[in-house]
């Protein structure tokens, strides 16, 4: 489901623009609004919608699960931490699903850039640069070999 902005709510702040993955969403230059350039490359990560103040951005509902006369809004409540997806089908159903706001501070994550290079030794074990430690675990979760099934049940 990509995204839209409703330009009449949206006041420029450029939130959207600087958290979109995909780099899709732009300001209009001569509107000074938001939109979204290219919705066939939308990642459907729905940054922009959480990280937007003004609820400003919603997402176009797939065919399959809100056909034509749906509708899909989605209601940012950051007093309450939480993000409201309400579904109104054309016959008169509704269904609302409620998720919470992730909190870390906006800018507070290092990027990559501020990680150590791996060494050469790290490059030929099997976890990813910054394993364990970016996942804030000591060690990643491991299977031994005897706890797989050999053959048929
Ligand atoms: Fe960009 Fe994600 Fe919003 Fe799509 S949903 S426009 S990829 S931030
Ligand atoms: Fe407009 Fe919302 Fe994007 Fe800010 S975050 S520019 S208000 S759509």
């Amino acid at each position: 489901m990509s995204t839209f902005v409703y330009m009449t709510s949206c006041d420029g702040c450029g939130h959207c623009v600087d958290i979109c993955p995909s780099d899709i969403m732009h300001i209009d230059p001569t509107t000074r609004r938001a939109y979204n350039i290219e919705p066939n490359f939308c990642w459907e990560c729905y940054s922009c919608v959480k990280a937007c103040p003004q609820n400003a951005i919603d997402a176009r509902g797939y065919a399959d699960f809100a056909p034509m006369g749906h509708s899909v809004r989605v209601l940012r409540e950051e007093e309450k931490g939480t993000i409201s997806w309400k579904i109104k089908f054309r016959d008169g159903r509704e269904k609302n699903f409620v998720s919470p706001i992730r909190t870390t501070p906006w800018g507070s994550i290092k990027g990559p850039a501020e990680y150590e290079d791996p060494n050469t030794q790290e490059y030929s074990t099997q976890q990813l640069a910054h394993e364990p430690d970016a996942l804030k675990v000591e060690a990643l979760p491991t299977i031994s070999r005897n706890q797989f099934v050999e053959g048929p049940l």
